[in-house]
């Protein structure tokens, strides 16, 4: 498997990046937060092992951040809490699985092949439809009327988000906190901006209009029967 491990003690990335080549996996290892993001959002991996306790970025961050965009990959979290809130806030972020540190290696290889298992059994991401529009949440891929749209991983994000919940009203709120992945000043226009440019890529020149504005509640993907 290619596994990538974010971890910033330099003596455990070590130690479990040579046992893990022991065990023929092919192991890329992160030591912060943010180089760990970027590495997952560029490559595919097959399983992350992310430290909770990172520089620059929280493995929690990291996780949800993971998860926005790729909602597939295995993420084993390692913590060195231990305490239940903290297992609790790992889950609920997107990791599948938790281990506390110190582990035993034998036990973080079984975690590895229960994730496996459970990968390979997962059913197949369906693609996400509306009127002419596709997206599909594991090639990324969006087109619309047959013809491939290319989008940001921020407009795909948002249209990812738009798309799950289509039909249904979105407040900006919402959107901040399962796009932006914050809840920062909602006077901001940065979400105005990116359904503005959603809707030059996605309904410029074709009918129906899939992206709406409901003024003062929100946004919502539907086809528009008017
Ligand atoms: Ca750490």
């Amino acid at each position: 498997m290619k596994i990538l491990l974010v971890e910033d003690e330099p003596k455990v990335a070590a130690f479990l990046q040579k046992g893990l080549s022991e065990q023929t996996h092919a192991v890329d290892v992160a030591a912060d937060g943010v180089l760990g993001l970027r590495q997952a959002l560029s490559t595919p991996y097959d399983l992350i092992i992310l430290d909770q306790l990172l520089p620059g970025l929280s493995g929690l961050e990291v996780c949800r951040q993971v998860r926005a965009h790729n909602p597939a990959v295995p993420i084993l979290m390692l913590t060195a809490l231990g305490e239940t809130d903290d297992k609790i806030r790992g889950l609920d972020a997107g990791a599948d699985d938790y281990l506390v540190k110190p582990f035993a290696f034998q036990e973080l290889l079984a975690r590895i092949r229960a994730l496996s298992r459970r990968r390979q059994d997962a059913p197949v991401q369906p693609q996400l439809r509306l009127a002419d529009l596709t997206l599909d949440p594991v090639s990324k891929v969006v087109t619309r009327a047959g013809q491939p749209v290319q989008l940001t991983a921020r407009e795909f994000a948002l249209l990812h988000y738009l798309l799950r919940n289509q039909g249904r009203v979105v407040s900006r709120v919402d959107i901040l906190e399962h796009v932006w992945e914050t809840s920062f000043d909602t006077g901001s226009n940065v979400i105005d901006v990116y359904i503005n440019f959603l809707r030059k890529k996605i309904d410029k020149g074709f009918e129906p209009k899939l992206i709406h504005t409901l003024v003062g509640m929100g946004y919502v993907a539907k086809v528009n029967e008017v």
